[in-house]
């Protein structure tokens, strides 16, 4: 086949290795298996989302409404935002390639920080656009650096807040200084895929900026906190305008029709949303003292995982397979000596932390 250079450049995505790979390759019992790897909700599916699927299966005959007009009407209440103001996506990496495809050109360029979510230099990629990737400092973005690498040919910036896998987070005002220095031509896509983990008073008023700002957009997953990552389901939003040429290159049907439904019955459901935040929370200091216990660094996290450093991580990766513990390498994120876990129920917790000390012979 013929294809483009930039195209044959681009090194796949990894996702978490599935349970019932595993099962296979090493005969294990699905059961027994624990997987720490793709900050999936532990507590599954909200109760409210699940009932809405159950209610819609019998329509499944029918085109999804393309338009989404009752899960934007959800969001749009939420967020105090118009309906023009909402992009849908097949989860939220739908929409980061939507912003890619609507901006980017060969001969254009989009800056995002080391160590940033592996899906930005991959959307930039398959435009053929040039991928800017400014130094991190301490793992976290390094706004002064990601300015400074801004070019006249860039069209969007890429910030992950909190960051996956680091799980760093960016302090409100600052970014609010980097946004004010940022020309209006270049798009600043301000991905909060872990926002529902935050504290309420970390959290930035993204979607007030949108008035401030008329180059912001700010994407938001029902994939984490939600707990709908199998349905494919996410939103951006932003201005209108922006919103606009977003539409444009998006699949008329991209969300299907379980998915519109779960969300917007998921959007509301207060109770599963504590939930999901009170369990993080408690999952996050069992592992947290558990990694000081073991001696092991780690790098405070704002979501629901936690990035730490176990030395040769390919080694500790196979070692905890074996024992039916999934966590993820992270060495595709220039990060070799670290494994980011995702925080689990309590004893699934426990059961990672038991086999990272047999692992590591501690
Ligand atoms: C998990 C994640 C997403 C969400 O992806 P979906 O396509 O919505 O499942 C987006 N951004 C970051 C940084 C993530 O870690």
């Amino acid at each position: 086949m013929i294809a483009p250079d930039h195209i044959r450049a681009i090194a796949p995505y990894q996702p978490g290795k599935p349970i019932a790979e595993l099962a296979r390759e090493m005969g294990l019992d699905e059961r027994d298996i624990v997987k720490l790897a793709s900050n999936e909700n532990p507590l599954g599916i909200s109760p409210k989302a699940k009932a809405a699927i159950a209610g819609c299966l019998d329509e499944l005959a029918l085109y999804p409404d393309g338009n989404g007009f009752e899960l934007k009407s959800a969001i749009a209440r939420k967020y105090g935002v118009g309906l023009d103001q909402i992009v849908l996506g097949n989860g939220s990496n739908d929409v980061l390639e939507l912003a890619a495809r609507a901006l980017l050109t060969p001969g254009s360029s989009a800056v995002y920080a080391q160590h940033a979510f592996a899906v930005y230099p991959l959307v930039t990629q398959a435009c053929g656009a040039v991928g800017i990737e400014a130094k991190a400092r301490n793992f976290g973005h390094d706004l002064s650096a990601m300015l400074a690498a801004i070019r006249p040919d860039t069209r969007i910036v890429f910030i992950a807040n909190p960051n996956n896998p680091t799980g760093t987070l960016l302090d409100c005002d600052a970014l609010h200084g980097f946004l004010k220095k940022v020309s209006p031509e270049v798009l600043v896509v301000l991905d909060e895929a872990y926002v529902e983990f935050l504290p309420k008073d970390k959290r930035t008023p993204s979607v007030a900026w949108l008035q401030e700002f008329p180059n912001l957009l700010v994407s938001r997953t029902f994939s984490k906190a939600y707990g709908l990552a199998g349905l494919r389901v996410g939103f951006a939003l932003a201005r209108a305008e922006v919103a606009d040429l977003l539409n444009r290159v998006r699949q008329p049907f991209n969300v299907n029709s379980l998915a519109l439904k779960a969300a917007a019955a998921a959007l509301d459901d207060h109770d599963f949303l504590a939930e999901s935040k009170r369990v993080n929370d408690a999952g996050m200091i069992q592992l947290i003292e558990g990694f000081q216990r073991l001696g092991l660094d780690y790098i405070p996290s704002a979501g629901n995982f936690v990035a730490v450093k176990v030395g040769e991580a390919g080694r500790v990766f196979q070692g905890l397979l074996k024992q039916g513990v999934i966590v993820r390498p992270v060495a595709n994120y220039a990060m070799p000596d670290y494994l980011r876990i995702s925080i689990g129920l309590p004893e699934q917790n426990a059961r990672c932390l038991a086999a990272l000390q047999e692992v590591l012979n501690k």
